[in-house]
């Protein structure tokens, strides 16, 4: 079937590409990008003053399926992706069963063929039942399909079994995203450890926490020659250490999240359980950090980390609350909001994080609106303000930090693989 959008603001960056043009899309693929096309499309999407990207790749994704079905499944996880304009997620492993085995995996990918409504790649476990001891077989989980391994959520302890790791993943071809967390320096916090912990009077995870694994992880990869992925950075101290890494030559790439970037520590004041995620909202100082590292091109991706709990899960004391937010609806607008709006990068910069770095880091022929590429497309209005409700959530969660939030940009249209699978209507 054939599609026509027509006199949208094409920006796709790993091209230069940004004019007001129409794009032919036939059955799967972008057909034709021009002025004035004339087809006989069934479907025509009037784009004039919107913007059409390329679809958001969200490298850092918790679908909780198989196991935690009442948190998010493929279906519902995958129709919030598409409302937020993203087309392509990568699960992480921390399922039960955890994608530890290439029948896990294959049981993971037949539901996904049964019921996603967007691209879903699988990211497999380290070791098995994510236990920290028995390294899983890399080769196998990449032949099953895994783009990359990630023990996320919890961190390897064991400095061998993580050595191993990356010399396995370094053969397989694959990147290892690392959780960086020493559990030792971190346990039983809830908050970032300094003023609002000892203000509150509630445990802290200090950064070292974060940076002292980002280093022992820097130091095996460095020794492997494996690519290393660091996952959501949160502190200043980890933003230097990969800031020295990539001049050393190290492989590396890193990620943050919207929360990281536009909220501090004081956001936990109220003692608002959706503000509690791990790694915690840090120090203004390293939130300005962030946005450094993210203009300088430190930090090369941004992704939601979006991890949907029940209310049953979140709306209980501060300390018992389970670590998390949601985020795939809100990644684009927050994004544009604080790093465009305020100038810290122009909308080419912050496609670049959105989609064409993930796509380089996993592999995938994405990211593009190119003719001829898979017709990956999302079309946002750039000036529409609008608030963050909870209504607005298609995730089967609702724990978000941006609730109330004033934002700019929304997605009108999300189109995969040449069919329309979210249209605001
Ligand atoms: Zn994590």
């Amino acid at each position: 079937m054939k599609l026509l959008i027509k006199d949208a603001r094409i920006i796709s960056p790993a091209d230069k590409l940004d004019q007001i043009a129409d794009i032919l899309i036939d059955g799967s693929k972008i057909l034709k990008i021009g002025k004035n096309i004339k087809a006989g499309a069934p479907k025509i999407i009037d784009a004039a003053n919107k913007i059409a990207v390329p679809g958001l790749i969200d490298m850092h994704v918790h679908l909780r399926e198989p196991g935690r079905e009442d948190k998010e499944t493929v279906q519902s996880g995958t129709l919030a992706a598409a409302k937020g304009g993203v087309t392509s997620v990568l699960a992480m492993p921390n399922t039960d069963p955890a994608m530890d085995s290439a029948g896990n995996i294959k049981l993971l990918k037949d539901i996904i063929q049964k019921t996603a409504n967007v691209n879903v790649f699988i990211c497999g476990a380290i070791t098995k039942e994510r236990k920290g001891k028995e390294l899983v077989d890399i080769a196998a989980l990449k032949k099953s399909g895994a783009l990359a391994i990630s023990e996320d959520g919890n961190s390897v302890d064991d400095d061998n079994v993580m050595f191993s790791a990356f010399k396995a993943a370094k053969k397989a071809g694959v990147p290892v995203i690392c959780h960086c967390e020493d559990l030792s320096l971190s346990a039983g916090g809830v908050i970032n450890a300094g003023f609002y912990s000892t203000k509150l009077g509630l445990r802290g995870i200090s950064r070292e926490s974060e940076y002292k694994r980002v280093s022992r992880d820097i130091n095996l990869a460095k020794k492997s020659g494996s690519h290393i992925h660091i996952a959501h950075v949160s502190s200043k101290e980890s933003i230097e250490l990969i800031a020295e890494a990539k001049k050393t030559g190290v492989n590396i790439t890193a990620e943050t999240a919207p929360h990281y970037f536009t909220l501090d520590e004081s956001a936990v004041e109220g003692f608002d359980t959706n503000m509690k995620m791990n790694p915690p909202l840090r120090r203004k100082e390293d939130l300005l950090a962030l946005r450094g590292a993210l203009k300088e091109g430190i930090i090369d991706i941004i992704a939601s980390d979006h991890a949907p709990h029940t209310e049953n899960e979140k709306e209980i004391e501060f300390e018992r609350a389970a670590f998390g937010v949601i985020g795939l609806e809100t990644l684009l607008a927050v994004s544009y909001t604080e790093l465009v709006k305020t100038k810290i990068l122009d909308w080419p910069q912050l496609l670049m994080k959105l989609t064409v770095n993930p796509a380089r880091v996993l592999g995938l022929k994405k990211g593009l609106v190119k003719e001829g590429e898979d017709a990956d497309i999302a079309i946002v209005s750039p000036e529409t303000e609008w608030v963050v409700e909870k209504e607005f959530f298609l995730s089967k969660s609702k724990n978000s930090p941006f609730i109330n939030k004033k934002l700019f940009g929304l997605v009108e249209y999300t189109i995969c693989k040449g069919s329309i699978v979210y249209s605001k209507g």
